[in-house]
């Protein structure tokens, strides 16, 4: 079935076919939608938004308020590319828009903007609403391959594959985090076979192996740790610094911290098949206070006790000093303070792409033109995840998500109204 080929009876409206229903896809959606354009939208998922509706589990973290330069940095290398788009679409805009649909919206204490109720389903739900008034079709269980003969999409769908013709595309497939959702990079092959330069996945807000023994994972795998300030060096010379949380998973160490240093631990990992990430576990002590402590006259107290009492630091603190000292460190109070205000975690493997809350990596901006559309395939633009940028965790990902979207979208526009010329 071709599904553009039966509606040639139909009045001359352009026709837009959106490949992904996640945050990028429904915003290019949505722009094309207001726009009169005829939109459907495809998604290989029995339904759409299914990552988005993950975020919104531990609180949709929707944008952040922090002051526009220091919001841009958070996109590193891929500042200068994005700044117009997000400049476009910034946090402000994203609030406005998210009340637009009845979705109100606050600053947490850290700065973070979530919505009230702080899940994602509400908002999906009012959206896609939206989106069907205004006649959008939404096509499930349509898994994109590519394009066929006559530059037809394909899809596979349960009643067997499906051709599309459309006046243009806008492909929003995500990364390579979390597939079961949807998103499995099955279009890298499909993209780069046509020409389309692809920086390579990778795993992005991800944690680490560190190789725990069986003692203390068993004891204390998912042990938040709380607070610390955990400091690394990148490949560049250059030192970043985070006071928050971490977690000890299985084989290493996750959690927020981590995820907000991930991206210059990733890459000192692969260019030299290791990274340090160093721990001060008593922020707030300076060493000789810690070591005065220490020399304390312990009595019969066990030393996890006396430094417990000493310090207030217990748990999975002490465990992890005594799983990273040798013995004699806890007879000598100036090396036992030294350690626990600078004690280093070699880690030696990120965690794969699959389990990272994001992906670094995707289509390469020089593949793009300005209006986000394809060199390589005029009247293909890209949008969301599936480009190459990255940032922590902060409400910077969907924000970015959201922004390229409507950037695409309105590239659809301009080429269309252009007469579709490439660019
Ligand atoms: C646990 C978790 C929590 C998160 N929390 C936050 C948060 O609080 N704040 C934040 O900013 N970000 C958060 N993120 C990240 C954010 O959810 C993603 O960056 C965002 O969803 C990416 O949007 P996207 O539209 O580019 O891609 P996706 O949301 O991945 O959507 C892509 C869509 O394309 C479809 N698709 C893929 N391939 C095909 C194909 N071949 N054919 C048809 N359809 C296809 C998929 O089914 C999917 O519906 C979180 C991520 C995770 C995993």
């Amino acid at each position: 079935m071709t599904v553009g080929d039966s509606d040639t009876a139909r009045p001359a409206a352009l026709r837009v076919a959106v490949v992904g229903g996640g945050p990028a896809g429904l915003m290019a959606t949505e722009v094309l939608s207001a726009a009169g354009i005829d939109v459907d939208v495809y998604d290989g998922m029995p339904s759409v938004g299914r990552k988005f509706l993950l975020a919104g589990k531990g609180g949709l973290n929707l944008t952040h308020s922090e002051p526009r330069g220091a919001f841009l940095s958070r996109f590193g290398e891929r500042r200068a590319q994005l700044t117009p788009l997000i400049d476009a679409f910034d946090a402000n805009a994203l609030r406005a828009w998210a009340a637009g649909l009845g979705i109100e919206t606050f600053v947490g204490t850290s700065g973070r903007i979530f919505p009230i109720a702080m899940k994602a389903a509400p908002l999906l739900r009012a959206w896609l609403h939206r989106l069907r008034a205004r006649g959008v079709r939404i096509h499930v269980r349509h898994r994109w391959r590519g394009w066929g003969a006559g530059g037809a999409l394909r899809f596979d769908t349960p009643e067997g594959e499906v051709a599309v013709r459309s006046d243009a595309v806008v492909l929003a497939l995500g990364g390579a985090s979390w597939p079961r959702l949807g998103s499995d990079a099955a279009w890298v092959p499909v993209l780069a076979e046509r020409g389309v330069e692809i920086a390579p996945l990778r795993p992005a807000n991800c944690g680490f192996d560190v190789g725990w023994s069986d003692f203390f994972r068993a004891r204390h795998a998912g042990a938040p740790v709380k607070s610390v300030i955990a400091t690394t060096t990148d490949i560049r010379g250059a030192t970043h610094r985070r006071e928050g949380e971490l977690v000890i998973s299985a084989t290493g160490v996750e959690g927020s911290l981590v995820y907000a240093l991930s991206a210059p631990l990733r890459d000192a990992i692969d260019a030299g098949g290791r990274a340090t990430l160093v721990l001060d576990l008593a922020p707030g002590w300076t060493l000789q206070r810690l070591q005065a402590e220490f020399e304390r006259p312990r009595g019969s107290r066990s030393l996890a006790s006396h430094i417990q009492s000493r310090t207030g630091m217990k748990g999975v603190k002490v465990a992890l000093l005594r799983e990273r000292l040798p013995a004699d460190c806890f007879t000598d109070a100036a090396r036992l303070a030294a350690a626990m205000k600078h004690l280093p975690l070699e880690l030696v493997a990120a965690r794969p792409v699959e389990e990272a809350i994001s992906t670094a990596g995707g289509v390469a901006f020089e593949a793009l033109d300005g209006r986000l559309m394809l060199r390589a395939l005029p009247g293909v633009f890209c949008a969301g995840e599936m480009l190459d940028w990255e940032a922590p965790t902060g409400g910077y990902l969907l924000t970015a998500c959201f922004a390229t979207g409507r950037a695409a979208a309105i590239g659809v526009l301009d080429w269309l109204r252009d007469g579709a010329k490439p660019g």
